[in-house]
């Protein structure tokens, strides 16, 4: 029986990792459940999985669920520290990383921190604070296991290979649902256009990014952390049908691909059962027709600057990445209220970068101040 504490419950992977959960009542419990602001669905979560302690952002949500809770039996906490002690709670063996944005930093390094095992499906964590968390993760013997698709893909793809047989690796990126449009166009692009992603369904934050591909650059860092690979040994292909989740290339000019329907239970569920494999029911089937057609193009930094800055993130290091996370958060955020252009968003995030005057980032104090420095930056720029 393997003892599951969620961050970020009420959320997208939140919300399917509980679904892969109860389907597999024998194998997995849930103990920890931390949410943002979304009470009736923690209610409802609590009520399914009889979790022992919960936590909410604020403390008027947290004494509200306490009062209809009535019970009693579930401890109720609030605020950072509340996620953290989800987090850190000693009856769980693995956290489900899932916040949103920075948020969720603090949190999952508490976690790896408590010796929890963490699967880790908020790559700002990573982007933020990689060299924190993967050296924090040796320190304290604890396995990271992506739940991104692609890393999902390349982790299943490498398997015992050692890391001296690989070429590169090839993220593959859908393009998001803007893919074809023109320059022109793409000034003009809605709120409700650039949600609308093509293969898959997510929170608002990660859909906007995928619109960008700023995403994609992220899982560039992503990617240098996890698998410790330096940023030009990673391609990024364009794979509009999302059925090829990544793939590693080795030296012997062998190409390893993980392959499957786009559904995020998949690697969550790889996430939570690693290293065994569960029966998931997806209550739908992978047919020969999803495989007829596989394009791949490699993906143009003309076309998507939000990828050319994210590897120029990836090779300076230090606090570029954090940097450029923190300003995007802002922008997306600016764009979603309506407050700026969607080509804005990008704009904001680069003249952001070029103000910046780099740090090592050695300790999170660090990346803190510059994440908050770049949150101003960028609402001065936008206002
Ligand atoms: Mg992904």
């Amino acid at each position: 029986m393997k003892r599951i504490s969620i961050l970020g419950s009420t959320g997208s992977i939140g919300r399917q990792t509980l679904e892969v959960i109860s389907q597999f009542p024998d194998r997995f419990r849930v103990v920890g459940l931390a949410a943002g602001r979304n009470i009736g669905l923690l209610k409802e979560q609590i009520i399914a999985f009889r979790p022992e302690v919960v936590s909410l952002k604020n403390k008027e949500d947290a004494n509200l669920l306490s009062k209809e809770l009535s019970t009693g039996k579930v401890k109720v906490l609030w605020g950072e520290d509340g996620a953290e002690a989800v987090a850190a709670y000693p009856e769980a063996d693995i956290v489900v990383s899932a916040m949103v944005g920075a948020s969720g930093l603090k949190p999952t390094l508490c976690a790896v921190k408590s010796g929890k095992n963490v699967a880790l499906a908020n790559k700002e964590t990573l982007v933020m604070a990689g060299s924190i968390l993967t050296e924090e993760a040796f320190k304290n013997r604890v396995n990271i296991l992506p739940v991104d698709s692609e890393h999902s893909a390349i982790f299943q793809a490498l398997g015992n290979n050692k890391r001296e047989f690989i070429k590169r690796l090839i993220l593959t990126a859908s393009g998001g649902p803007l893919l074809k449009l023109s320059e022109d166009q793409l000034n003009n692009v809605t709120i409700e256009m650039a949600l609308n992603h093509p293969t898959w369904k997510m929170g608002k934050k990660i859909s906007i990014d995928s619109a960008t591909l700023m995403n994609k650059g992220f899982e560039v860092i992503e990617a240098k952390w996890l698998f410790g690979v330096p940023p030009d040994k990673i391609s990024v292909w364009i794979h509009p049908q999302s059925i090829v989740h990544s793939m590693v290339e080795y030296i012997d000019g062998s190409i390893i691909a993980q392959m499957s329907i786009p559904d995020m239970r998949i690697p969550i569920a790889y996430a939570l059962s690693y290293p065994e494999r569960i029966p998931l029911n997806l209550n739908r089937e992978t047919s020969i027709s999803s495989f007829k057609e596989l394009t791949f193009e490699e993906a143009s930094f003309s076309r998507f600057p939000a990828l050319k800055l994210a590897y120029k993130a990836a090779e300076e290091g230090g606090t570029v990445p954090a940097v450029m996370n923190a300003a995007n958060e802002i922008a997306v955020e600016a764009f979603l209220q309506g407050k700026i252009r969607f080509t804005d968003i990008i704009r904001i995030v680069s003249k952001v970068m070029e103000l910046h005057r780099p740090l090592p980032g050695n300790t999170l104090e660090e990346i803190l101040e510059m994440d908050s420095w770049a949150r101003k930056t960028a609402k001065a720029l936008i206002s």
